[in-house]
Order: C-alpha cells, then sequence, then structure tokens
C-alpha cells in the first residue's frame, strides 16, 4: 500500500488485505491492471471499489441513481404536459372566440385577419405537440435502458462472479420460497451442501489462482448435474449448495453420489502450465425437508450429514434419512 501511495485507512487495509489474499478474483483484476496502468490510487477509486466489493452500496446506490433519473425524467415530462395542457386551453379559446366573431358577422379584411391569426395559434399548437411527442419518446427510450440496467444489476447481486453461480443471497431466497412452495404442494424437498476436501492444502500447493480454476471446474460439475429447476449455489468460500425441489431422499442421494463419483475421476491439469494437479474431491451433506423445519433447521442438518462425511473419512456422501447406505 505505501508503494502504492494509498492511505492507510481501516477501508484500505481491508481492500489489500483482501487482494492480498485473493479472496475476490475480479477485485484481484482490477487492481492488477490498475497496477500495470501507473494511474495511481486515488481516495476515490478504492472508495468506489470498497463500495462495489465490501458493501451492497454498489448495488443499492446505483438503483436509488436510476430511481432519481425516473423521477427527474417523469418531473419533465409532467411539465411538459402541463404546458400542452395550457396551450391547448388556450387554442381552444381561440377557436370559440373566432367562431363567436364569425357568427356575429364579419367584414372580409377581418375574416382575412382572423384566418391568418388561426392558422399562426395552429402551427404554434402543431410545434407544441410535436415537441411534447419527441420529449415522450426519448423518455420512453431512457427508462428503458434504465431498466434493463436495473435487470442486470439485480442479477449481478445475486450471482457469485468467480463461479457464475447464484451467490449465498439468491441462495437463502431461493430456499425460503422452495419450502414454502414444498408446504404448499406437499412435495417432498432436498437440500445438498458440498465442501470440497483439504482445499487449504490444494491452495497452499498450487496457489489460489489455480484454486479458483478448481472453484470454478466445481461449479460447472455442480451444473451439469442439476435439473433445470434446482437452484446451484456458491453457499460459502468453498461450499457449494443444490436446492432440489420436488426431489425424494433416494434420487438426491444417487445424484450426489454421482456427482461425487464425477468429480473424484476427473483428472485435473493446471490450466497455465498443464501440470496434472491429482485429483480433488468433495465430502457432502444431504437433508430432506420435515414437517416444522426451518430454512436454518434444514442448512444445519445438511451441515451436520456434511461433516459426518469429514468425520469418516471425507469423499463420501452423508444423508439424514440412510447414513449408512451411501458410503463410499
Ligand atoms: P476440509 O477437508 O476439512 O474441508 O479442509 P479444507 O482445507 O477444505 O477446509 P478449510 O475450511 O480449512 O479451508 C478452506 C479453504 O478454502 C481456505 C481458503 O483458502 C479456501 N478458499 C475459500 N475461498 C476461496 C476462493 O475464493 N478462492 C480460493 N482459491 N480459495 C478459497
Ligand atoms: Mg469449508
Ligand atoms: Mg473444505
Amino acid at each position: 500500500m505505501r508503494l502504492h501511495g494509498v492511505a492507510p485507512t481501516g477501508r484500505n487495509y481491508e481492500l489489500w488485505l483482501s487482494y492480498r489474499l485473493g479472496q475476490n478474483q475480479q477485485l484481484r483484476e482490477d487492481i492488477d491492471k490498475r497496477i500495470a496502468s501507473g494511474e495511481g490510487f486515488s481516495p476515490e477509486w478504492c472508495d468506489q471499489k470498497y463500495d462495489q466489493f465490501f458493501t451492497a452500496l454498489g448495488t443499492s446506490a446505483q438503483i436509488m441513481l436510476a430511481g432519481e433519473k425516473i423521477a427527474k425524467d417523469l418531473t419533465e415530462v409532467i411539465s411538459f404536459l402541463k404546458q400542452a395542457e395550457e396551450k391547448s386551453g388556450d387554442y381552444g379559446r381561440t377557436l370559440e372566440t373566432a367562431a363567436t366573431d364569425l357568427r356575429r358577422g364579419m367584414a372580409p379584411e377581418q375574416i382575412t385577419q382572423l384566418v391568418s391569426s388561426l392558422a399562426a395559434a395552429t402551427l404554434d399548437m402543431a410545434n407544441h405537440n410535436q415537441q411534447l411527442n419527441q420529449e415522450l419518446r426519448r423518455s420512453t427510450q431512457e427508462i428503458d435502458t434504465l431498466r434493463t440496467r436495473l435487470e442486470s444489476v439485480r442479477m449481478e447481486s445475486l450471482t457469485d462472479s468467480l463461479t457464475g453461480l447464484s451467490n449465498r443471497r439468491m441462495f437463502d431466497e431461493t430456499l425460503r420460497l422452495r419450502i414454502d412452495e414444498a408446504r404448499a404442494q406437499r412435495s417432498e424437498l432436498c437440500l445438498v451442501l458440498c465442501d470440497i476436501d483439504h482445499f487449504k492444502r490444494f491452495n497452499d500447493t498450487w496457489g489460489h489462482h489455480t484454486g479458483d480454476q478448481i472453484l470454478r471446474f466445481l461449479a460447472s460439475a455442480l451444473q451439469a448435474h442439476a435439473r433445470p429447476d434446482y437452484l446451484v449455489a456458491r453457499y460459502g468460500g468453498e461450499e457449494f449448495a443444490m436446492i432440489m425441489p420436488r426431489v425424494n431422499a433416494r434420487i438426491a442421494a444417487q445424484t450426489a453420489e454421482t456427482l461425487r463419483a464425477a468429480i473424484q475421476a476427473k483428472r485435473l491439469r493446471r490450466r497455465s502450465t498443464n501440470e496434472d494437479l491429482g485429483q480433488v474431491t468433495v465430502s457432502v451433506g444431504i437433508a430432506r425437508l420435515q414437517p416444522g423445519d426451518t430454512p436454518a433447521g434444514l442448512i444445519e442438518r445438511a451441515d451436520a450429514c456434511l461433516y459426518a462425511s469429514k468425520r469418516n473419512g471425507r469423499n463420501q456422501i452423508t444423508t439424514d434419512t440412510t447414513p449408512v447406505l451411501y458410503v463410499a
């Protein structure tokens, strides 16, 4: 930090510690790029990165700004509509007066004058309408752009940037909804938690970058074993979760076992050097939704099963219904 002239504030320490630990790939890339460019680390830049990576402010600030922008646009349109209303009122009165005058009878030169003033008023009205139309079209386009941007910000806030899987927040929301749904439909639901075995050792041997590669491999393996209605999420650092709606414990255990075996069978190579990384294994815990379960209760049971898998020697699955049946 001293080398790059970064102020020693608490926020900056957090930012740079995370950079050193390689906890967030995007942050690491951003800082590396900044170092390479020689642009330096202004307090504003550091603040912006802190907000982006350490607080939800990045997202909520964007949403707030978009909301303000829409409000401002609408205020402009409303004021324009008000003006248009006044204008058309004036125009209407001009026409009425003209009609009254005509009914009373007028000299030809007066009529000529009246017609040209009516033409001017009509032209003015038409111009104003055209401006109003343009204004409305512009606002509609801007609001559309903002809507698209908000949707992508919302998606971003629910996605894990390293693996592209759903993040913890999306997991929590989905689990709650799926439990409610299972209760309403009286259907089954299973939760699978999956943790990489000895991942710290792996990181220590091969470095965080290769560790990240493994996390992405795990993510794609999980995704490949998931039905479209399952939710696969990065639950924590090297822990993954799969929510399986309308699935009984037997099918859940079969899926988890196939997944475990596929991960173990994969020969992994380091992308940069093509070195053989050996195999990676996972321990899995599976819990079935039971009457009276809260989301936290269900997670706790899956977690307990996961730790039973770890205790019994790793590279295996444990379910809360038939723990002995699926030990590898
Ligand atoms: P166990 O078999 O008991 O699960 O052992 P473990 O080493 O996998 O578990 P432990 O909880 O001790 O270590 C987890 C490691 O996961 C520590 C941390 O370095 C690593 N990790 C967490 N998040 C990331 C990440 O985003 N990238 C990388 N490369 N490693 C991560
Ligand atoms: Mg862990
Ligand atoms: Mg682990």
